[in-house]
């Protein structure tokens, strides 16, 4: 089979900084991909590089891809490259050949239906604002809270203050993104170990210390992230909760195919994508949900500006960029 490769950047604001340990976003880009095969079925892919450094190496890739390729060379050529360009040529491919399927509509746009990320300079009235939202919409809400940003002292009083002011309806997840030592996160999961608020602690310790978080997940739930995308063997390996980025992955339709097996302990998250990415997030997100171990999905949904690039259909948003 022949494809005709199509490409069209992209580079947007996000609505409000999101701030971790280890790097603050405010733009984001990449690039969009439409894939025509000789049959004339179309899929779309995106190419999301969560780190900007990525994007000079992922440029010049993409532009070693010939517009007219055959399919056997075009997935032969892609295996050395950017994991996000493999998961944007092999999401367009299963959507060509009919791997996903997705619907028009997925509802993730309402407040309880995705985790909220709390502003990390103002933790405490944020939550406050939350729960005058959630008292108003009754249900129970997952919060999100990106820690590792001030000093230690600090973020612990705020936890106290947190835990003393959730009832059982607020979730909470807690992010490090891979920068507490051992004895920093010891004394987090021991003051949130039998915490029944707790969903988990996110990658609190560095990507490569697997030995430190196999020790820490025997005490609390332990979610990797950063650990998965530096070492995808893990994937099959870890026995606890697993933060999953399509975008960022060789191949979307692993996860894809894990989920529709109902494997366990698997949360979807964000890369900031197009609506292009998008589908796959929404897609993915309600198969979650239909798991063993359902939970809301970490989409920052009050992080993207109003434009078409969000649309949910993804012709028009080729069609408009
Ligand atoms: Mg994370």
């Amino acid at each position: 089979m022949y494809l005709i490769l199509h490409k069209k950047p992209y580079r947007f604001n996000l609505s409000n900084k999101v701030e971790n340990s280890k790097t603050t976003y405010l733009t984001k880009s990449g690039w969009i991909i439409k894939l025509t095969s000789n049959d004339k079925k179309i899929g779309f892919g995106e190419v999301s590089p969560l780190h900007k450094e990525d994007l000079k190496k992922c440029a010049k890739q993409l532009d070693m891809i010939p517009e007219y390729v055959e399919i056997f060379n075009l997935s032969e050529q892609i295996k050395n490259f950017h994991p996000c360009i493999q998961s944007a040529i092999n999401s367009a491919l299963a959507e060509i050949d009919g791997k996903i399927i997705f619907k028009e509509n997925y509802y993730f746009d309402e407040i309880d239906k995705t985790a909220i990320l709390l502003n990390p300079e103002n933790v405490i009235s944020d939550l406050n604002k939350i729960k005058k939202r959630q008292s108003n919409i009754g249900k129970s809400v997952t919060i999100k809270w990106k820690v590792a940003l001030k000093n230690n002292n600090e973020e612990e009083a705020s936890l106290e203050e947190i835990l003393s002011q959730i009832g059982n309806n607020i979730k909470l997840r807690i992010d490090a993104n891979g920068s507490w030592r051992r004895n920093i996160a010891n004394r987090w999961a021991d003051i949130l170990k039998d915490n029944k608020n707790i969903d988990w602690l996110e990658q609190p310790l560095c990507v490569d210390d697997i030995d430190g978080l196999t020790e820490l997940n025997k005490k609390i739930p332990i979610a990797l992230d950063e650990s998965l995308l530096k070492f995808p063997t893990l994937i099959d390996e870890w026995k606890g909760w697993q933060i999953r980025r399509p975008s960022q992955e060789n191949n979307p339709v692993k996860l894809l195919r894990e989920l529709e097996n109902k494997k366990a302990l698997i949360s979807i998250s964000t890369s900031f994508e197009t609506g292009i990415g998008k589908r796959w997030l929404y897609h993915l997100s309600s198969l979650q949900l239909q798991g063993p171990t359902p939970k809301v999905p970490g989409l920052a949904m009050n992080k993207f500006p109003n434009s078409f690039l969000f649309l949910n259909e993804a012709k028009k948003i080729w069609d408009l960029l």
